[in-house]
């Protein structure tokens, strides 16, 4: 089979799901032989990286998952389980001097039980935790001495006995790998040593048993501490030189693009001088007394004419919704109807749901009165009827996003009132954040309830095939009925909030591609990090890293085909920037999918100190938790709008940059284009641009919002 180049190998002219076999060289030089589906490595297959890596084993959807051998230039080889890229499940590892770990891995560390044979002869058997001993275990020194019992952070710690080749023993307490606390020596001549123990002689407290009474009634811990303890240094791990994970290939398809003008600066961009302090780029955040955080405040700066750029700190958004609002019955109403809900019972869910779990008859009405009744408890709110659409779906969409339910529970019905947020839309929805900022709820009209229960099995296929979707995740779909005179129905839609994140969204902008009234009406003074910006406020350029923008590209791509079939328009790109301060910064790890961490999470050193391990593990959940669109590290440019260019969308850049973390997602895809948008558009354009308007059709829509998107949204060079 002849090797094609990576953009003649892109195949999308074969039907969706065919598995078929070719061999590909990247332009990295990197080659893939195997199995493909849907142009990405899907079944067997081979991939070698021009360093000397190589992975042999199963795929799914472009990334290690499966059986699979990993090995590197160095020797060392790694064969097991792989999930999402990661070594994960159970594997062997074996590293360049041969040393060899044969047991389980969570996220590329030793995690579970495992063993490990030094090739200096030494052997530990027992629990690890994040790449380090912990728990119970027994190691083994070559001399034959060995320890039986607890460790912490690859050193012996708590309960736990040591026996020296001689005979010698040790029951008792361990801290930091040496004896500490109380605990008892013995020697093999029978005497003994009962006291307690501690490096520092001070806190040494005991007695002595001699075998005989003619023996040294002088003897120190410290003996055991210099002597003893000294042969028995537990051998550390070598450092996995690059982890597989971080080789995951970044698989793209054609740069030909339906829709525009993904610009590609060639040029590197001027990095502004702040001031002597950080020289380099880096951006320094200081609060200069007013309540704003004044990004670059520096009088030297070329950018006079613009001013610093003045960021507030963020607050909390919403208002608690406690007893009094005017709301209140309606959240407990809505908590009483989910736990309701997702607590019932039922059956596990298989991802490949019947068509019949879609039909919009498939919903389930519940009757709550105030005194309780069989199936529902006794509340305080009025008499209400509960109404669950598509439940089946809905809790197979809580599987595949991998929502727990009992979390989902505790986020929504816990004990944390939810809080409602001042009418961030202008649709009249209202909105509520849970307490712990996961989940978002908005009133729906009936309209729009109608559309998702229309799109509900397109929507479902379509982020069950991209899992990096930027689209909105939906988690239920419910009404209340309120009974008695009031007969009000009130339909929830409950999604991911995109900015549940511990940073705080100093700045967000709501972005449709569409200049008319797209500039935020509130006055300048009262614009804080809650507010949401629009188009014609927008004053930054988005600069991705080269394989997040291709991806980034690819998403939006699918994403706005996926809603132009379903004849969405009206959505936006909800963007939350971070602006990352000067000490955080230096912790932090940039990242791509491909080039990801500068540290090591698998030390495996169990002589590592705490700090140090901190950061391994912060390195590796920080990993996990950066996904497109959430976490990312990117660079924005400050642009400008020329004053005479009323609806000009895009700004001049001016050069400045700033480091940030982006969060991003397209947002209100429940609006389909009915009559009403025809009409709206009738009647619009006899006074306006028509492209200025939001009313124009799904495909026009996508087409304007992608060109505006790819404008704004540029591959960091
Ligand atoms: P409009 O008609 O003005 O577009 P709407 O009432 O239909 O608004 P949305 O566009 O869905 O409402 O949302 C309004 C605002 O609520 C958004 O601009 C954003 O600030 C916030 N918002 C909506 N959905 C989310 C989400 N999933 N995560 C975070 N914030 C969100």
């Amino acid at each position: 089979m002849s090797v094609a180049h990576a953009d003649d190998a892109d195949d999308y002219s074969r039907p969706a799901g065919e598995t078929y076999h070719a061999e590909k060289a990247l332009p990295s030089g990197d080659f893939y032989t195997g199995q493909w589906r849907d142009n990405l490595p899907h079944g067997h297959g081979k991939y070698l990286w021009t360093d000397g890596c190589m992975y042999v084993g199963d795929w799914s959807r472009g990334k290690t998952m499966g059986k699979g051998r990993f090995s590197w230039p160095s020797g060392a080889t790694y064969e097991g389980d792989f999930k999402n890229g990661y070594m994960d499940g159970k594997g062997t590892y074996i590293d360049s001097s041969g040393d060899l770990y044969r047991g389980s891995w969570v996220m590329n560390l030793r995690h579970g039980q495992g063993t490990k044979s030094y090739v200096n002869g030494d052997c530990f058997d027992g629990e690890w935790r994040r790449g380090l001993q912990d728990g119970h275990g027994r190691y083994q020194w070559k001399n034959e001495n060995h320890y039986i019992g607890q460790w912490k952070n690859g050193l012996m710690n708590g309960n736990g006995t040591m026996i020296w080749s001689n005979g010698n023993r040790y029951d008792g307490s361990w801290e930091d790998g040496a004896p500490k606390g109380n605990g008892t020596f013995r020697w093999s001549d029978g005497s003994f040593y009962v006291g307690v123990w501690s490096k520092d002689p001070k806190e040494q407290n005991g007695t002595y048993y001699p075998s005989t009474s003619s023996g040294n009634f002088d003897w120190q811990p410290q003996q055991v501490f210099y002597a003893d303890l000294s042969e028995c240094v537990v051998s550390t791990c070598q450092r996995i030189p690059v982890l597989p994970s971080q080789k995951m290939p970044v698989w793209y398809g054609s740069e030909q693009s339906s829709s525009g003008n993904r610009t590609k600066n060639s040029e590197r961009p001027r990095r502004r001088s702040v001031d002597g302090r950080v020289s380099n780029g880096e951006m320094d955040l200081r609060n200069n007394g007013s309540g704003y955080l004044q990004l670059d405040d520096n009088p030297e700066s070329n950018r006079s004419s613009l001013g610093p750029l003045r960021i507030q700190p963020a607050k909390k958004q919403g208002q608690t919704i406690s007893k009094g609002h005017k709301n209140y019955e309606l959240m407990l109403n809505l908590q009483l109807g989910i736990r309701h809900s997702v607590g019932r019972p039922a059956p596990a869910t298989s991802l490949d749901l019947k068509a019949s779990a879609f039909d919009p008859k498939e919903k389930l009405w519940t009757k709550f009165p105030s005194e309780g009744s069989k199936y529902t408890p006794p509340h305080q709110s009025c008499e209400f009827k509960w109404k669950d659409y598509c439940p089946v779906v809905f809790r197979t969409l809580r599987k595949l996003f991998s929502v727990d339910a009992a979390d989902y529970m505790l986020s929504i019905c816990g004990n944390d009132a939810l809080r409602e947020l001042s009418s961030p839309g202008k649709s009249g929805s209202f909105f509520y954040l849970t307490n712990d900022d996961r989940y978002m709820i908005k009133t729906m009209k009936k309209a729009e309830t109608k559309v998702l229960i229309r799109m509900l099995p397109a929507y479902y296929n379509h982020v069950r095939a991209c899992e990096n979707t930027l689209v909105t995740k939906f988690f239920g779909l419910h009404c209340v009925k309120l009974t008695g005179t009031a007969q009000k129905k009130v339909r929830f839609v409950i999604m991911g909030n995109l900015f549940c994140t511990g940073h705080s969204i100093h700045r967000r902008f709501d972005l449709k591609g569409s200049s008319h009234g797209r500039l935020t009406t509130k006055p300048e003074s009262e614009i804080d990090p809650n507010t949401t910006l629009k188009d014609l406020d927008l004053n930054f350029a988005f600069r991705l890293q080269k394989n997040w923008f291709q991806e980034f590209c690819r998403q939006v791509d699918r994403d706005c085909e996926f809603l132009e079939q379903e004849r969405i328009m009206d959505y936006s790109l909800l963007v939350g920037l971070h602006f990352r301060e000067a000490a955080f910064r230096d912790s932090a790890t940039p990242t791509s999918g491909a080039r990801t961490p500068t540290g090591n999470p698998d030390s495996g050193n169990p002589r590592i100190s705490r700090a140090e391990m901190d950061r391994f593990l912060l390195d590796a959940s920080k990993l996990a938790s950066i996904k497109l669109g959430i976490n990312m590290s990117a660079r924005v440019e400050r642009t400008v709008r020329r004053s005479d260019c009323e609806n000009q969308l895009v700004g001049e850049p001016t050069g400045e940059f700033y480091d940030v973390i982006l969060y991003f997602g397209v947002i209100d895809i429940l609006q389909d284009y009915d009559i009403s948008k025809k009409l709206e558009h009738a009647y619009k354009s006899m006074q306006y641009d028509p492209t200025s308007i939001s009313a124009v059709d799904p495909k026009q829509y996508s087409r304007r919002f992608r060109d505006f998107i790819f404008r704004v949204f540029v591959e960091d060079t």
